[in-house]
């Protein structure tokens, strides 16, 4: 009998009323609900206030993003009491990890050259590792590219705010990579959305910049199991958790198509199914080892190593898979 496998789908890196969101954990979670979600985490800054459990039928829980006021954003998962910012980020690392829990450095790479009043915060001492890194950002993506020098541009960013997203930045995708050459573990990647649904007024009209349902039905994390995921919370979660931290997640760009890719490997052989053509890329740290247009690959691997997977439908920055270690 082939070996049943089960997907679930969840967002990372939200804000809630509990820092600088605008939702509560209910509206958030049925949104979450409303968007195909089974599971996310939210991440106020500097706060662990929010609830969690199993909340409108997703399984929701809560981290803390550890945020200094200029840089080094790190998104603290597994952690039971909240980290202090006011000090350097190897210390907050480390005391994430004295909690038993694990973190992802969050939008390491924005913007220098935005053409707005928002300053990029970064991760500024790429020697200090963390235990993750967020490769992707929705809002700071949207945010690095989002032009308010006159109405026009303001306009465009509001009502086509999806075409300002350009995927993930390649300083990023090559500290990632690096962190992998450099490890005998895997250092997984997460996509996050950094909901806010900001609420804000431009020439006296209100606009809500990506409110949470629609921020869910974008930047997604696929979870693969073997078996079933446990029904009651505490188990869900830590199922959740020990995945993210194993690097067990697919990061989907659901805005560009919504659908379960299967990525494999077997005896050496990584496998690729898609439902479109697309543009199909295979790394081995960090370098392109196989770049081709299918719908399906099958790659046999002759060298050993760390490899990862990205995919583009249309020109669009749409997959990432984490490092798959073959031996
Ligand atoms: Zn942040
Ligand atoms: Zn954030």
């Amino acid at each position: 009998m082939k070996n049943q496998l089960f997907y679930y789908k969840g967002a990372i890196h939200i804000h809630s009323q509990f820092s600088d969101g605008t939702g509560n954990i209910s509206e958030i979670a049925k949104a979450a609900k409303k968007a195909g979600l089974d599971w996310i985490i939210i991440t106020d800054h500097n706060s662990l206030d929010i609830d969690e459990g199993i909340i409108n039928g997703v399984c929701v829980i809560r981290g803390e993003e550890i945020s200094p006021e200029f840089s080094n954003h790190y998104l603290a998962l597994g952690i039971k009491n909240c980290i202090s910012h006011d000090t350097d980020a190897q210390k907050y690392i480390n005391a994430v990890r004295n909690q038993g829990g694990f973190g992802f450095a969050a939008h390491p790479d924005e913007s220098n050259f935005r053409k707005n009043s928002a300053k990029p915060i970064k991760w500024t001492d790429k020697s200090i590792v963390p235990d993750g890194v967020e490769i992707w950002n929705w809002f700071s993506d949207w945010a690095d590219n989002y032009d308010d020098t006159n109405i026009l541009k303001i306009a465009y960013a509001y009502l086509f705010r999806h075409n300002l997203i350009r995927g993930p930045h390649l300083e990023t995708l090559k500290w990632w990579d690096d962190l992998n050459k450099n490890s005998t573990k895997i250092i997984p990647a997460i996509g996050g959305v950094d909901a806010h649904a900001l609420k804000i007024f431009k020439y006296l009209v209100p606009v809500t910049i990506f409110p949470y349902k629609m921020s869910f039905k974008t930047l997604t994390n696929i979870i693969t199991l073997n078996e079933k995921i446990p029904e009651n919370f505490e188990d869900k979660k830590r199922v959740i958790l020990n995945s993210l931290r194993d690097g067990n997640n697919i990061i989907i760009n659901r805005h560009v198509k919504d659908e379960i890719p299967i990525i494999n490997i077997k005896e050496k052989t990584i496998f690729i199914k898609l439902s479109q053509t697309s543009n199909i890329k295979i790394l081995r740290y960090g370098e392109y080892v196989y770049d081709g247009i299918s719908k399906d690959v099958e790659f046999k691997i002759v060298k050993s190593g760390k490899y990862r997977i990205e995919i583009y439908l249309k020109g669009k920055p749409w997959i990432y898979s984490n490092p798959i270690m073959v031996d």
